[in-house]
């Protein structure tokens, strides 16, 4: 989408995202984020924006959130060295372990960030939206561990497909709310979270789950989600005895991604970002936003989105349920429009092998959306023998044994047997 930054401007603008001068005060990224909100939604995001700019970098809330981050979390995550991998690919092989975070996946340091600006900001509940149900649980044991009741908003067909965190969202305390309207997804859920928030701004918090949507939540969860970048940085220093020469990360919404990129923007490492390419190439039938999209605004933002040629939104496809969302973060569709990090797909069934072949070797089991980062390191290793890389393993693959179970695990030898 080199169209929309004009020649010469796009090293002016990776320039300022490194330096942290993004987004701009008007919440943008170059030509991408800003806030397309109807006037009935502004005063909720002006006061949102307010708060983060007086809380976020307090010292205080800082402290608290550390830790946070390091007593309930189980922060910092360890970075684990993958020798079996790295011998089979011909490289080496770094895991960061967002799996191993408190909820099973990177989520976790989003929602207890949030609900801790919640609490400060002084309003009585709590509302997101889920998906998955990922978000949801996150959100739920974030709420119940600073004391704010918590509602998620939830498309009523991923209620039925998501049964067992439905349930986990309602043991640690949440209201689940089935929303009937739109596409009876995500879509419609955070539609109906937005409706609600309007109605009382100053006593909802919304908490939102990946870095999309209107400003100020591209920024405010890329700066709770930037602790995965900070972390591998040091550990990666100190455990591989320097920096990857390329970083990979699976791109849903695109928080976990640009957790782990944006405090390695300024390295010389290849940044990869992975988007669900699901059963093909066609509208409908997968995820890859960036990697096949065009501009548009979805949900507040200008951004990369899957349209047809009247601007509808199509409908996504992904085995894996966290990627599966018709547009994406406008950092990334800045970060991709700049040439600094490169977006591309990878297939459901790539994405299971990718899966089995982890659990084979290293003995972890990762989430399907994770899954999607390690089919594009593989091809790159294949590529660059003998290079140094990192992935980013967003999240633990426990939730979804009810999709595996789907695909009988393949024979393997024993070489003992
Ligand atoms: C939700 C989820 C994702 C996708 O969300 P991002 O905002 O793109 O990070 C990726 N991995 C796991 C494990 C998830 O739960």
């Amino acid at each position: 989408m080199t169209s929309l930054i004009q020649p010469g401007e796009a090293e002016a603008l990776l320039q300022a995202a490194i330096n942290g001068e993004l987004p701009d005060e008007r919440g943008r990224f170059g030509p991408f984020g800003g806030r397309y909100v109807p006037e009935t939604l502004v005063p909720a995001f002006e006061r949102l924006e307010a708060g983060v700019r007086e809380h976020l970098h307090d010292p205080q809330f800082q402290a608290e959130y550390q830790r946070e981050l390091r007593e309930w979390v189980g922060r910092p995550t360890a970075l684990t060295h993958a020798p079996r991998l790295s011998e089979r690919w011909g490289a080496d092989v770094w895991l960061k372990r967002e799996d191993l975070a408190h909820t099973g996946a990177h989520k976790i340091n989003n929602a207890i960030g949030q609900a801790l600006l919640a609490k400060r900001l002084g309003v009585e509940r709590v509302i997101a939206e889920t998906g998955a149900g990922q978000h949801g649980v996150a959100s739920a044991a974030a709420c119940a561990r600073v004391g704010l009741p918590c509602a998620v908003y939830m498309g009523a067909v991923d209620i039925e497909r998501q049964a067992p965190n439905v349930d986990r969202m309602r043991r640690l305390g949440a209201e689940v709310i089935a929303v009937e309207s739109g596409d009876k997804t995500l879509r419609a859920a955070i539609d109906e979270a937005l409706r609600k928030w309007v109605t009382d701004p100053a006593g909802i918090y919304y908490l939102l789950g990946s870095a999309v949507g209107a400003h100020p939540y591209p920024y405010l969860v890329r700066e709770l989600q930037s602790v995965i970048g900070r972390e591998s940085r040091e550990q990666m220093i100190e455990q591989a005895g320097g920096l990857p020469d390329a970083a990979f990360a699976c791109v849903g919404g695109g928080s976990n991604a640009i957790g782990l990129f944006y405090p390695l923007l300024g390295d010389d490492i290849e940044l990869i970002g992975v988007e669900a390419g699901g059963t093909g190439s066609g509208l409908g039938q997968n995820a890859a936003t960036l990697a096949t999209g065009t501009p548009g605004v979805l949900q507040g933002s200008y951004t990369m989105i899957l349209q047809d040629g009247d601007g509808q939104v199509q409908e996504t496809h992904s085995i894996s349920a966290g990627l599966d969302y018709s547009g994406v973060g406008p950092e990334h569709a800045l970060l991709q429009a700049t040439g600094r990090v490169r977006y591309v797909a990878a297939s459901d069934g790539d994405a299971l092998a990718a899966l089995e072949e982890l659990c084979e070797t290293e003995g972890i089991l990762t989430a399907l959306e994770t899954s999607h980062a390690y089919v594009a390191a593989r091809e790159w290793a294949k590529e660059n023998p003998g290079k140094r890389l990192l992935i980013g393993n967003s999240g633990r693959g426990d939730k979804d044994m009810p999709t595996l179970t789907k695909f009988p695990v393949k024979v393997r030898g024993h070489a003992s047997a």
